[in-house]
């Protein structure tokens, strides 16, 4: 609120004609092009139709699609056509990375006096044609183990290390066994891995219906949550270590670079991974006998849950996987910048899906085509980007962020120095509630251009849709000074390789909803249409607010990059495990100054930066603003340590990457905050001053 009053104030004594230049204001542009570039952005605003978004959708999901089939193939040819046929500059990029199918459906028998054997397929539901489709896979997870194990079996909660440490306590221990544990709070790779650790030999994972099942609603075809015979697919691969090819790690898949042999990945588990739908687990669970379940281990099925672990019921699993290298297929749309052909501004969304994918992935792929077809048409209408524009379409994100980690791979260097941002948009829409994730230097950006754009509900803007449902559902968390909070990125999604190995600003964003059916046969266009967009109209406002910030950045005479909201949100971080460390006695293990004082020095530098950047914007100084353009934009690489990360050198970022034991969530200031949980003082002192040393380069590069 504050940065905006003294803003319009700036405006008022420094403008000829304040109005209307108030009205047209944009944050990085002169007065004259703010007026210029708004007329651009309202034209490229009209051009994206529910009509057109919902008949990609309906074409992109008519098939299953896992990376590397021929389905997957068609997408990309869609995709790439339809760029082409808008106008632009549209190539397939292929890599030949290691991916697994399922030979056979598993083979899952609960073995008491007798053989029952278990369901591993997803039903047909009546309504829904698309879910009796033949090529639908049974549910398996990428990246699982192949292997043929017969033990009792285990009833591990999450799967999370303290679920383990809950269950020693009442004495049962893992080892041999089989567990099986319920989706949510981490990744399921982290599930997978806590299991192989804890000397578990086969890992069941199911979909507990106090998650995304009939306790949040009705269930699918009759409303939008998990159905009884559903169940989750999706990679267990270690993203926490590294993403990509397991095979290829920091390198890119292509030819002449060697390959791992697959047992030498540390990505890859070693045990069957296989997921199951609640139906299935109700069989299972209801018949555990054993311990009764420790405090928090209850779910949503209708008994009271016991831990097993007895030899009267065990379980035999049996999977059958096809592990090969295979071809996939990266989709690249490239529109040269007319004054900084060599500045870029990376759009990427996924492509590939478990099944027909219509929220995860496709509502963004259908979002990326309305985008293209925006900018095509100003284009032709004389639009003229000041820096180049990327589209990606990436293939193989669902086995473990594949195509975008070999792309970045492979254009380590020139991104390094070229790319200005990178813009994610995965799951785009499955309902009309706006969220963001992004780098705090991002955010005023972000906040700026969901103001331009209309909710299509409440025909207020998108901003403000965000703020008042935010406000609906009030947590201490959602509010940040006034303002709606905007996340921090983790993993899970394509701007991993960008921001955590890289260095490249990055967000990443959504409309969300009710959405129960993720990576299921029943995301699907009819849920979509349906459920999750009917009328399709959210999908035009996520290539409205996705372009309108590409053109932002990409057009921008000074690019809208605030790190004072950087220095703040990592002196929030810093406080935060401040507290932690005292908590667990840690406080005497690390001087807390050095940090401190670079913060202050950082955001100091901020300001100053600022302050330039204002001011070169006015007075039209294009040779100092490419120098701060330049700072503004490097500052984030400087977070990277060569070095990595504690025993995970991929990851550079000093500050933000995934928890190693969340997977997806964030875990700022991450080896810090490890070593702080692992009570370790002297790798606590030791990663504090790597940070340290990173925050003050980054200030180092935006003095200069
Ligand atoms: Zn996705």
């Amino acid at each position: 609120m504050k940065t905006i009053l003294i803003l319009c104030l700036l405006v008022a004594i420094t403008s000829i004609t304040p109005l209307t230049f108030a009205q047209n204001a944009i944050d990085g542009f002169s007065a004259e092009r703010a007026a210029a570039e708004r007329r651009w952005e309202e034209q490229f605003r009209s051009v994206p139709t529910a009509q057109s978004a919902r008949e990609h959708l309906r074409r992109l999901t008519l098939e299953p699609h896992i990376a590397g089939t021929k389905e997957d193939y068609d997408t990309a040819v869609y995709v790439r056509d339809q760029l082409r046929n808008f106008g632009l500059n549209a190539e397939l990029k292929e890599y030949d990375v290691w991916l697994n199918y399922p030979n056979t459906p598993s083979v899952l028998e609960l073995i008491t006096t007798r053989r029952q054997r278990l369901n591993t397929r997803e039903a047909v539901v009546p309504g829904d044609a698309s879910s009796s489709n033949p090529k639908i896979t049974p549910l398996f997870n990428g990246y699982s183990a192949s292997g043929d194990v017969t033990a009792p079996v285990i009833y591990a909660n999450y799967g999370l290390p303290n679920d383990y440490d809950d269950l020693k306590k009442i004495g049962v221990d893992v080892k041999g066994k089989i567990v099986i544990v319920r989706y949510g709070n981490s990744f399921r790779g982290v599930k997978a891995k806590v299991a192989e650790d804890h000397g578990a030999i086969g890992c069941i994972i199911y979909s507990d219906p106090a998650d995304d099942g009939y306790m949040q609603g009705d269930v699918y075809p009759k409303g939008p949550w998990r159905p009884v015979a559903s169940g989750q697919r999706g990679s267990v691969q270690y993203l926490f270590d590294y993403p990509g090819d397991p095979l290829t790690p920091g390198r890119p898949s292509i030819p002449g670079v060697p390959r791992l042999k697959p047992e030498e990945a540390t990505d890859l588990t070693r045990i069957p991974v296989q997921p199951i739908a609640y139906d299935v687990a109700k069989t299972i669970l209801s018949q555990l006998q054993g311990p009764l379940r420790p405090r928090g281990f209850q779910g949503g099925l209708p008994f009271a849950y016991h831990v097993g672990g007895t030899d009267d019921l065990k379980l035999h699993l049996k999977t059958d996987m096809d592990y090969k290298s295979r071809t996939i297929w990266d989709v690249v749309a490239r529109i040269d910048g007319n004054e900084e052909k060599d500045r870029w501004v990376v759009l990427g969304n996924h492509r590939d899906a478990w099944v027909f994918g219509a929220v995860d992935p496709n509502s963004g792929t259908s979002a990326m085509l309305e985008v293209g077809k925006g900018f095509a048409q100003l284009l032709k209408s004389g639009w003229k980007p000041r820096r180049t524009i990327i589209l990606c379409s990436w293939d193989a994100e669902e086995y473990g962020l594949v195509g975008s980690t070999e792309w970045a791979e492979e254009l380590a260097p020139e991104l390094k120095d070229k790319a200005v941002a990178y813009l994610n948009l995965d799951a785009a829409v499955s309902g009309a509630n706006f969220g963001a994730s992004s780098v705090p230097s991002l955010w005023k950006l972000l906040r700026a251009v969901t103001r331009d754009v209309k909710d299509p509900k409440t025909g207020k803007s998108v901003y403000q849709q965000w703020q008042d449902h935010a406000r609906e559902e009030r947590s201490e968390d959602d509010e940040f000074r006034g303002e709606t909070r905007i996340a921090a990125l983790g993993s899970g999604s394509d701007y991993t390789p960008f921001l955590q190995h890289l260095g490249i600003p990055s967000t990443d964003m959504g409309f969300g909803g009710d959405y129960g059916v993720y990576h299921s046969a029943y995301d699907s266009f009819h849920w979509m249409d349906k459920f999750g967009d009917p009328g399709f109209r959210y999908h035009v406002a996520a290539a409205q607010v996705w372009g309108t910030l590409a053109m932002r950045l990409a057009d921008a005479d000074g690019l809208s990059f605030d790190y004072t909201d950087y220095a703040e949100q990592v002196r929030e971080y810093f406080n935060e495990a401040l507290r932690i460390a005292k908590r667990r006695n840690l406080a005497g293990s690390f001087d807390p100054k050095p940090m401190t004082e670079a913060i202050d020095d950082f955001g100091k530098e901020a300001e100053r930066v600022e302050k330039n950047r204002q001011e070169a914007i006015r007075n039209g100084d294009r040779a100092r603003l490419a120098k701060i353009n330049d700072a503004l934009v490097q500052a984030e690489r400087q977070f990277l340590d060569p070095r990595g990360l504690r025993g995970r050198a991929w990851y550079k970022h000093q500050v933000y990457a995934p928890g190693f034991y969340t997977g997806y969530a964030a875990q700022p200031l991450t080896d810090f905050r490890q070593a702080l949980d692992d009570r370790n003082g002297v790798n606590a002192k030791e990663s504090l001053e790597r940070i340290v040393a990173a925050i003050r380069r980054a200030t180092a590069t935006l003095k200069g």
